[in-house]
């Protein structure tokens, strides 16, 4: 289950951690129920919240700045221990929370420096500076609709490191929170891995995950019931299944844009296309419903 960004915040809230904690009660109360039938693996974003690290450290010259891979590591933390602690109440009021045993998970995932997106940084992060600001930072920036923003690489998910360990504690009934924020981008070095500057897409590194787990459901929870033709339109009109071949050609007349919808319907297509049974992008107040197959937008391998 890969939990999107509104999991935490939602749209036009300040992101205070009472906001945070008490958002997160919607899926995680549906995840308590789920577990008594299903192993559950939990995946999160992590934008705003390495956003405001990054706003922190920019606004703070008394200590070294870090690299984004150690603020991504930061966030996996941070974000776990919301989700499991969460989750561990939710378990309480349930009264199974003495069967379940939770575990957070930092994880690294492997990416290939010749990968093209390092010649061509295309995701933006963190906060929003005027052009005359964004000329004095010592990274590269885009302009963006809200103004401009640092820019990264966004690689390629190739292999989730701790794979076998997340394999084991799904097989001993562990319900596991990985993977966070797409996970922390290394390059192989030798028998070393090696962090480097980048993010990687949660809902793609997610896919890679599921399909090295070999689950047989994969769900995308996000702030939208599903995947929409014309989204946000007059014509819109909300997908029930959508077939890997419609997936692409409606990719290319551009109805499901790079950095939100498209990262999601390739994620999905890719784990079915790998054989994986069901992936299924839902809204986060429809886990339930999709896993029963009464909501979100199904993607179908044909
Ligand atoms: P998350 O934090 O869950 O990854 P994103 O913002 O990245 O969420 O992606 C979800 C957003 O994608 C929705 O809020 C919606 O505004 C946008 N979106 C763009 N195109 C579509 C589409 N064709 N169908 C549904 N949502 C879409
Ligand atoms: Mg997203």
């Amino acid at each position: 289950m890969a939990l999107g960004g509104n999991a935490l915040i939602r749209k036009g809230e300040a992101g205070t951690i009472e906001e945070q904690f008490r958002n997160l009660k919607v899926p995680v109360k549906q995840i308590a129920r789920l577990s008594d039938e299903y192993r559950v693996i939990i995946t999160h974003g992590n934008g705003p919240q390495v956003g405001n690290l990054l706003l922190q450290q920019e606004n703070c010259s008394l200590v070294p700045p870090l690299p984004l891979e150690i603020l991504v590591a930061q966030t996996q933390g941070e974000i776990g221990y919301m989700v499991e602690s969460t989750l561990d109440s939710e378990l309480m009021l349930l009264g199974t929370d003495t069967q379940k045993h939770l575990v957070s998970l930092i994880s690294y995932v492997v990416v290939n420096e010749n990968d093209p997106a390092f010649q061509n940084p295309s995701k933006p992060i963190g906060p929003v500076y005027t052009a005359e600001r964004a000329a004095t930072l010592p990274y590269p920036t885009v302009r963006t609709p809200k103004g401009y923003r640092r820019v990264v690489a966004s690689p390629q998910p190739i292999t989730i490191v701790e794979k076998r360990e997340i394999k084991r504690l799904i097989d001993m009934d562990f319900i596991v929170v990985c993977c966070g924020g797409g996970g922390i981008p290394v390059i192989r070095e030798g028998r070393t891995f090696c962090g480097v500057d980048a993010v990687i897409d949660k809902d793609l590194a997610s896919a890679v995950l599921a399909r090295e787990v070999g689950v047989d459901i994969f769900l995308i929870a996000t702030d939208v019931e599903g995947a929409a033709l014309y989204y946000g339109g007059p014509e819109e009109r909300f997908l029930r299944k959508l077939t890997v071949h419609e997936a692409a050609e409606y990719e290319k007349e551009g109805h499901f844009p790079a950095g939100s919808m498209g990262p999601k319907v390739e994620a999905a297509a890719r784990f079915v296309k790998a054989g994986g049974k069901r992936a299924v992008i839902t809204s986060i107040e429809t886990i339930e419903a999709a896993v029963a197959g009464k909501a979100g937008t199904e993607i179908i391998f044909d």
